[in-house]
């Protein structure tokens, strides 16, 4: 392959137009329906009455609906829009929307723009082509599409054609959630509910109203365009299913935070320029540890914000990437044996009046409040660490999971030298002494000393408290961050709730019933607590001894979403009803063979339509031209280097040949089996492993066979050449 035409094209193609270069400020957020936007356009009393719907003070009403519809439109018709969508995001883990033409005929031969209250507010997509999971039998398979009031309205832009799209929640007839936004949302309510409960207890009247934040730094591969198009392995699958690795990896590590090449950072000035307009705060972007591989992190946002903002960003990083002739791959491990990208998740809680709730105090009650919050966090993770896994699962994740960069499938919580040893002292019932000058010594014997800057990181830890946050690491590159993030909002809901109830029960002095019960819940909670090397074999050894689950596979892994204990958590909190996990689980299990399956017929292809003919091709060279050389130079002339080569090259391919076949045959045996989860399983034990022979196979043919005849691009090309 070599360098392609678009590799040639882009290196011609930036030149800065001075005209252009407008400051961030002046166009930031213009693409969205803002609340600045709102109150510019909206009257003054429909304004302050939609920002009491957005704080749950009021219910919405079809006479603002109306008012506000009609402001909408005629903003989103001054910007270019033709049409308004219903923008959802389904069970398949991405976005979709139905567009309708603003324009509306009256009489024969005339339009005009309309666009309603009724519309804005609820839309009625066929839901029947969505995974349910069961939910619906097709001949009722009616969903809804409803406003999210909390996530302003959009301007989306493709080609000529311009959208508005307003972000819905997509529910079914009799109400059950279809989608990855309802849950969150349900999930922020419970634990508003139990962190005020909490912090009420605590003697903080004030707060009404606790929201978790998010902020996911999203990792991204970009390869050119042409080498994309030429591998269906990563057109259809997102993954390529042989390549041998390249002769240089990342072992210099001179990629990470290195400077960033001319073609990439003017692809990461448009990507950033688009997310601006649509009011995405992207703050940071670097070279990540893999060759090709890039980051961005937005500044953090309430969490449905930002999760919207999350998915926004994926779809804008494909977008623009085609505009740059390049690819933005989002799969968890397009090249193996070169470091996955995955989506640290930064998680925290935060009251109403923007205080987050995981920052150390300087006052010794700020400091009571925090560790009670550090505490119930780490007993969720330690009560439902399975869950947590589940949350990631997925085929693509599992390449990626315990490979030697990224967290393994145990979740365990670092929390740093300085925090450790507080919650030990707790449990050991000593105070905490000053020890160097960050540390605010609160001058209240009872009560820990606790430092404001907690700089202690642990790359490997897959639940790592930063400072103030926790950073959920195991969330894949290609997921929506939805349901970890409602996931962990639900646990912990619980287990403010438990902390809430024991505290309570203990009862006379809050400050010493706190301690009492923390003491407690400490000891109870600490084999979760981990700040070694969590890569190593001596962890997954440990981490056994601890009796700390360890799904590696998604089929095992996804069983933690239908135990009691998960189906009674997330029904008691009205997160998700029974019902509604199951068909979860179940469309989980149905993606992960669909995934499978679309690889094997991929490797298939790959293998008899584009290797052996290209091996036969170079076996057919080399017998030439050993036969050749005998010719001229007599019968007996050694030809030692091309029989080898040719030997091997037979060999290899009788193998893929065989391994091909074997695969096809143990697919096709278990297509028989009824029962998806054991199927899953089946697929995964049998067939996973047998695809990476395979590969080897593959990998190896494609280190011996004429390069000007390999069908495929191959990494060093697709890693390296930019
Ligand atoms: P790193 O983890 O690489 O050191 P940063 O400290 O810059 O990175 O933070 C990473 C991400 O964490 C950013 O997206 C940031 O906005 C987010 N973050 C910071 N504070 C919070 C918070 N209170 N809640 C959620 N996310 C947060
Ligand atoms: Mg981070």
């Amino acid at each position: 392959m070599k360098k392609t035409n678009s590799n040639i094209a882009s290196e011609r193609n930036y030149q800065i137009d001075k005209e252009k270069c407008v400051p961030v400020s002046v166009y930031y957020g213009e693409d969205t329906f803002s609340y600045k936007v709102m109150k510019e356009k909206l009257p003054k009393d429909t304004y302050k009455k939609l920002m009491d719907i957005i704080n749950e003070e009021k219910t919405l009403d079809i006479e603002t609906a109306n008012i506000v519809a009609h402001a909408m439109k005629e903003w989103a018709i001054a910007k270019g829009a033709t049409h308004f969508a219903h923008w959802f995001q389904p069970m398949t883990g991405m976005t979709a929307e139905k567009h309708d033409s603003f324009a509306d005929p009256v009489g024969v031969g005339e339009v005009v723009e309309k666009f309603s209250g009724k519309q804005l507010v609820q839309g009625e997509p066929d839901a029947s082509s969505f995974p349910s999971g069961g939910i619906r039998a097709t001949f009722e398979a009616r969903g809804y599409t409803a406003w999210d009031i909390s996530s302003p309205a959009f301007i989306r832009r493709s080609g000529i054609s311009t959208t508005l799209c307003i972000p819905t929640a997509f529910i079914s007839y009799t109400g059950e959630a279809l989608d990855k936004k309802t849950p969150l949302l349900r999930s922020n309510k419970a634990v508003s509910k139990s962190a005020v409960n909490m912090l009420k207890l605590l003697g903080n009247k004030k707060v009404k109203k606790v929201f978790s934040t998010l902020g996911p730094e999203q990792e991204y591969f970009l390869i050119d365009m042409d080498y994309f198009y030429k591998r269906q392995d990563l057109l259809l699958g997102g993954r390529t299913v042989v390549g041998a690795p390249p002769a240089k990896g990342q072992e210099l590590e001179d990629q990470y935070f290195g400077s960033i090449k001319e073609r990439i950072s003017s692809y990461m000035h448009d990507l950033e320029e688009e997310l601006f307009k649509l009011g995405i705060p992207a703050k940071t972007r670097h070279n990540e540890v893999a060759p090709s591989q890039f980051e961005i992190a937005p500044v953090f946002e309430e969490a449905n914000l930002a999760v919207d903002h999350n998915q926004l960003v994926m779809d804008t990083i494909k977008s623009v990437a085609k505009k740059h002739c390049l690819a933005g791959l989002l799969h968890e491990k397009p090249f193996a044996r070169i470091n996955g990208s995955g989506k640290h998740l930064n998680w925290s809680l935060s009251d109403d009046s923007g205080n987050n709730l995981l920052t150390p105090g300087d006052k010794p009650h700020d400091n009571i409040q925090f560790l009670v919050f550090l505490v119930a966090i780490v007993s969720a993770v330690y009560k439902h660490a399975d869950i947590l896994r589940a949350s990631v699962a997925s085929y693509a994740n599992d390449h990626r999971l315990g490979a030697n960069e990224a967290p393994p499938a145990i979740i365990s919580v670092f929390l740093g030298d300085q925090l450790t040893k507080i919650l030990a002292d707790i449990e050991a019932g000593v105070v905490t002494k000053a020890t160097n000058d960050e540390i605010i010594d609160l001058g209240v014997t009872s009560i820990p000393v606790v430092s404001k800057d907690n700089t202690d990181r642990n790359r490997t830890s897959p639940f790592a408290f930063t400072g103030n946050k926790f950073e959920f690491r195991a969330v894949g590159s290609s997921q929506s961050i939805s349901f970890s993030a409602a996931a962990i909002n639900t646990i912990v809901a619980e287990s403010l709730d438990d902390l809430t109830e024991k505290i309570k029960a203990k009862g006379g002095n809050i400050n010493q019933a706190v301690f009492d019960i923390l003491k407690a819940e400490i000891k109870k909670i600490k084999p979760v607590l981990f700040n070694g090397d969590n890569y190593t074999k001596e962890w997954e050894a440990e981490a056994a001894k601890r009796g700390l689950p360890n799904a590696k596979t998604t089929p095992v892994a996804l069983k933690a979403l239908i135990t009691d204990k998960a189906l009674n958590l997330f029904e008691k909190y009205e997160v998700l009803s029974k019902v509604e996990l199951k068909s979860r689980y179940l469309i989980h299990v149905e993606k992960y063979i669909k995934d499978l399956e679309i690889e094997v017929k991929c490797l298939k292809n790959i293998c008899l339509s584009q290797i052996i003919p290209a091996a036969t091709a170079y076996q057919k060279d080399l017998t030439g031209a050993i036969n050749g050389i005998k010719e001229v130079l007599g019968g007996k002339t050694a030809c030692t280097g091309q029989q080898d080569i040719l030997k091997t090259s037979l060999d290899l391919v009788n193998k893929i040949y065989t391994a091909t076949k074997e695969i096809l045959a143990q697919v096709d045996s278990v297509s028989v089996i009824h029962d998806e989860a054991k199927k899953a399983e089946m697929l995964c034990s049998k067939v996973k492993t047998r695809m990476d022979e395979l590969r080897e196979y593959v990998d190896a043919l494609e280190e011996i066979v004429d390069d000007e005849l390999w069908p495929l691009p191959k990494f060093w090309e697709m890693l390296f050449i930019s």
